[in-house]
């Protein structure tokens, strides 16, 4: 069973109420009724059992007990900064990567990227809703936030030095991402789309530090790669001891 995010602004003492896509699923598609108990996540990393008290049309109102600390967040931050992929592989992409544990994902238009930004502005609340959905089946403890595309330019400016930025190049040949992954606190990984970086923007991405590094000797469709980089990076620092 999956478990199902709120907002925790919608609390009063110990009820909470839940309308939208969420509530139209437990009452209409899983039947779900006063009694019935769930799992309910604030989105801040505390799990509740929630029990059914009353509904109504698409709105249910759910009695919380038993708060209790998420424990499947990775302790460091993944950001995955991907170049705008074609059709709907941007989904797959949110899809997996939320599973895998990502922190947030940011939507970058580059040189190369055939999608525009006006593509992905329509799909935001799609985007959303997907990364909502893989949260709520994988028992993240969190809703990772997909953030509104940027130019790559605009992306680039929000390299400030703190954690690590390392992009991934299938010209890279002497370090591999996951020998170049170090302690640190946000790993910041950029996936080019499916005509790769152009050298220009690998250049531009050095010398605002970030590290170029590979996933292979094979070329990877950019979906292939945000997926395997990510993998990469939560196990490597989120698996168990
Ligand atoms: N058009 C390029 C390949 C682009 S692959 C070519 O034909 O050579 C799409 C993206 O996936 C790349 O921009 C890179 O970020 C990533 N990628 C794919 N294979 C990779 C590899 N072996 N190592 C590192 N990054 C890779």
């Amino acid at each position: 069973m999956p478990k199902y995010f709120f907002d925790p602004r919608q609390i009063t003492g110990d009820t909470v109420t839940v309308e939208g896509t969420t509530a139209h699923h437990l009452l209409h598609v899983l039947r779900m009724a006063a009694g019935d108990s769930v799992t309910l996540c604030d989105g801040a990393g505390t799990d509740y059992t929630a029990t059914i008290e009353a509904t109504k049309k698409v709105q249910i109102t759910f009695k919380l007990t038993n708060p209790q600390k998420c424990l499947t967040e990775l302790p460091v931050r993944i950001v995955l900064y991907q170049a705008l992929p074609k059709g709907d592989k941007m989904e797959l992409i949110i899809q997996k990567c939320v599973e895998l544990g990502v922190g947030e994902i940011v939507p970058v238009m580059t040189t190369n990227c055939i999608a525009r930004i006006k593509d992905v502005e329509k799909k935001a609340a799609r985007y959303q809703l997907v990364a909502e959905s893989a949260a709520g089946q994988s028992m993240r403890g969190i809703v990772p936030r997909v953030s509104p595309a940027i130019v790559f330019e605009n992306a680039v400016a929000q390299i400030d030095g703190s954690g690590q930025t390392l992009v991934t190049h299938e010209l890279e040949q002497e370090l591999s991402l996951v020998n170049a992954l170090a302690p640190t606190d946000t790993i910041n990984i950029w996936v080019g789309p499916e005509g790769g970086f152009t050298t220009q923007e690998i250049v531009t991405l050095k010398r605002h530090g970030a590290v170029a590094v590979s996933l292979g000797p094979r070329i990877l469709r950019a979906e292939t790669a945000a997926i395997a980089a990510v993998a990469i990076a939560s196990l490597k620092w989120g698996a168990y001891k």
